[in-house]
């Protein structure tokens, strides 16, 4: 027998596979997926690969073909539906075989088992009960009298539970064990990484479009669902349904969530209903809790694994649902090597196991939704909020340059400090939501708006700290503004603000207020997280500040007022998925006010009243945005009308780099005459770690050329000498720009 073997050597050069003969002795014992020491190159190196195939007849002369000298066995392997998931990945997305099957086993290394010994009777019960009454009327030897006790009425128990509840000391334990009236037992325990309080609530009714929704999505199994579900609409009842029904039928169920901050809340409603057969996957756990939770799914210990994308790629056998709560998310795209969209390659998953894939959303990917308009996905939808009272809150536009024109300069416009007030002195909620994340330094005029933007593509400029503002698609480039080209104004600059300068404006206006504050700063330690956003729930603050990290999915029913402080900062991201982000932000931020029996209220303060992202967030319209949105794609060329591939080039020789990418804005001309190929352009971050980079973006409409194009690329990057000291990296559908 013969394996094929891939190398687990990240260098591009070895992306290849190789043949290894199987002696005898492993034959009965390896499968694909199997990890195998080989001796490699010339100096038959010791060297890890893994075993993606196995065949009878030789590839090469067999005389050539060196010899597996042994078997990995720790128990982590992938499975073939995961190799065949790899070799896609590596495919679609541009990778190495071995970096491709890395990402599709979660967990990298074996970590000791934790053991636990139990006791039991060794000898008859009528034995044992004589032996007892012998026992009792000796004084000196009551405590092993109490263990005998113990263990006619308690099958087995804990070696804790032996010494420190009865209080039986190791000595009296050994003497019974060493005249084998008891004998130990060693189990294995695995490490549970969900401690949580069953506070009991009760199970709800679905209501009507909850049930049409379920009923729905049972009735096409396989298939992929979109549940288009406004805020508070009750998503998650009708997941928690559809796992209860997917596990009546013996299957195992992933659900995935954007972020690690979400995983709580998720788990702990799903933990209600279905206790130990839930569990995590994510970085945050130890090495040891991440290998026993795959064993735990391996050997079918657990049927429900909630995490963020990596938990995509958990060795279920049958596994008949993937769930994605919160589809639209950024998060789901990972952003190193390979880019893989973890929502594409559920789906991918799924095709090859039968499972079921549910995507859930408020304000769903513009392609996705396409996907549902034109029949290739199911639509599902609920329309309203699922608490009885609850109703989606009144939304108030605040136009900034009002604001400034009245000579307020804070960052909280008159309206919005006013209901500060209000709410405090009611003692209800306040979240406070800063944009945060699509703040790239653009540069708008603080008295009329005006936005300065590249000449030749409808992006924004950017402030670079050299002082010239570049627009990071076309690379052109120019001298910063100092006046507003429109009005005259000399208030013209980048827009920043902190969340910790937030914090800072809030206790210096509204004194006695509490505040808490959730972004990456603050989320560093491994349970500040969920401290922070329990003690918030708890009501140990009033004001809750934060980024996008405050506005997923969570659910606290005491905030009747949410407060975006300025909506624009994501519009100006630069790239084409920049409106889409900032309504979605918008709905989510607003979703978070009035979930619970108070009605709720969401103040966004904005430079630009009428762009259509705010406009239709504030009416909560999503169907109009998406008209909107879509007409954009559609004349622009962009997704979902037009895949879209960016070849990523690093180097820190610029002329070398300058000539590789050159080469590749060639190939791409030549391979996809059909194509739209824009730059070679600097990238945003156009020098990283003494490395120069430029970006070349290739649109076409169907994926195949871009793929033919990728593995063109890999072969030239293996054999041309232009690309000797550049590094290329693909990112096939990017959902940010470089
Ligand atoms: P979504 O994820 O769609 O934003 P959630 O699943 O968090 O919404 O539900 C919002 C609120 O509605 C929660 O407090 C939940 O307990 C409640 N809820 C959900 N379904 C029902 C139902 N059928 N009856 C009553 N309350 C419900
Ligand atoms: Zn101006
Ligand atoms: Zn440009």
């Amino acid at each position: 027998m013969f394996a094929d073997i891939v190398v687990d050597i990240a260098a591009g050069e070895l992306d290849k596979v190789f043949q290894y003969r199987v002696p005898e002795a492993l034959e009965s014992e390896i499968s694909a997926g199997m990890r195998v020491i080989i001796p490699f190159g010339r100096g038959n190196k010791r060297t890890e690969g893994y075993v993606i195939g196995l065949t009878a007849v030789p590839s090469y002369p067999e005389e050539k073909i060196k010899d597996i000298e042994q078997i990995i066995n720790d128990g982590i392997t992938a499975e073939q539906q995961l190799i065949t998931l790899a070799a896609n990945i590596k495919t679609v997305y541009g990778s190495t075989m071995a970096a491709a099957l890395k990402t599709v086993i979660p967990v990298k290394k074996q970590v000791r088992a934790v053991e636990r010994k139990t006791y039991h009777l060794n000898i008859p019960k009528e034995e044992a009960e004589e032996l007892l009454e012998k026992l009792k009327k000796d004084r000196r030897r009551t405590s092993g009298a109490v263990l005998l006790q113990a263990l006619l009425c308690q099958e087995s128990l804990s070696r804790t539970a032996v010494i420190q509840n009865l209080g039986v000391s190791p000595s009296v334990l050994k003497n019974l064990l060493d005249r084998h009236v008891i004998a130990e037992e060693t189990c294995r325990v695995y490490r549970k990484p969900v401690r949580i309080q069953n506070e009991e609530t009760a199970k709800k009714m679905l209501n009507a479009g909850q049930q049409a929704a379920v009923d729905g999505i049972l009735a096409a199994p396989g298939e992929v669902h979109l549940l288009h579900g406004i805020t508070g609409s009750g998503k998650t009842e009708v997941y928690m349904a559809l796992v209860e029904q997917t596990l009546a039928k013996g299957q195992q169920v992933i659900v995935l969530i954007p972020e690690i901050s979400l995983t709580l809340q998720t788990v702990s409603r799903f933990y209600q209903l279905f206790g130990d057969r839930v569990s995590v996957m994510n970085s945050r756990l130890s090495a040891g809790e991440r290998y026993d939770q795959y064993m735990r799914a391996k050997e079918g210990d657990v049927d429900i694994i909630v995490g963020p994308r990596s938990a995509l790629f958990m060795p279920f056998e049958r596994l008949g649902m993937i769930i994605i709560d919160e589809e639209h998310d950024g998060a789901y795209k990972s952003e190193t090597t390979p880019k893989y969209h973890a929502r594409e390659v559920a789906i991918w998953r799924s095709k090859l196991c039968g499972a079921t894939v549910v995507l859930g959303s408020a304000t769903p990917s513009v392609a996705v939704y396409h996907k549902a308009l034109t029949g290739v996905y199911h639509l599902h939808r609920l329309t309203v909020r699922a608490a009885a009272d609850s109703v989606l809150p009144k939304v108030h536009v605040i136009d900034l340059r009002e604001e400034f024109k009245l000579k307020n300069k804070k960052i909280f416009s008159e309206q919005l400090t006013e209901m500060i007030h209000e709410r405090l002195a009611k003692k209800e909620q306040v979240m406070l939501f800063l944009n945060r994340r699509g703040y790239a330094g653009f540069v708008s005029c603080r008295n009329c708006g005006y936005v300065v933007k590249c000449r030749h593509c409808d992006v924004s400029l950017t402030a670079h700290y050299d002082g010239r503002m570049k627009c990071h698609y076309c690379g052109y480039e120019q001298p910063a503004v100092k006046v507003c080209p429109v009005c005259g104004s000399k208030y013209i600059a980048a827009f920043g603000t902190g969340t910790q300068k937030v914090e800072t404006m809030v206790s210096q206006n509204f004194p006695g207020a509490k505040v808490l504050r959730l972004d990456r700063d603050t989320t560093t330690k491994k349970d500040s997280i969920d401290e922070i956003l329990s003690d918030f729930k708890n009501g140990d603050a009033d004001i809750l500040v934060g980024t996008q990290m405050i506005v997923k999915g969570h659910d606290f029913p005491k905030v009747t007022l949410v407060g975006v402080l300025a909506a624009d900062l994501s519009m100006f991201s630069g790239d084409y998925l920049a409106a889409e982000r900032t309504f979605q932000l918008l709905v989510q931020a607003a979703g978070r006010a009035g979930r619970g029996s108070l009605p709720g209220d969401v103040v966004i303060q904005t430079y630009q009243p009428d762009n259509y992202s705010i406009v239709c967030a504030a009416h909560q319209d999503y169907e109009a945005f998406y008209r909107q949105e879509i007409a954009y794609r559609e004349m622009m060329h962009y997704p979902p009308f037009y895949h879209m591939l960016a070849v990523l080039g690093e180097s820190s020789r610029m002329p070398e780099l300058d000539q590789a990418m050159a080469a590749v804005g060639k190939m791409a001309e030549v391979l996809l005459p059909e194509s739209e190929v824009v730059g070679p352009a600097s990238a945003f971050v156009s020098r990283a770690k003494d490395a120069y980079r430029k970006v070349i973006y290739i649109k076409s409409r169907t994926m195949r050329p871009l793929i033919q194009l990728i593995a063109g690329i890999d072969q030239a990057v293996k054999n041309d000498r232009i690309f000797n000291k550049v590094y290329i990296q693909f990112d096939m559908d990017p959902v940010s720009m470089y």
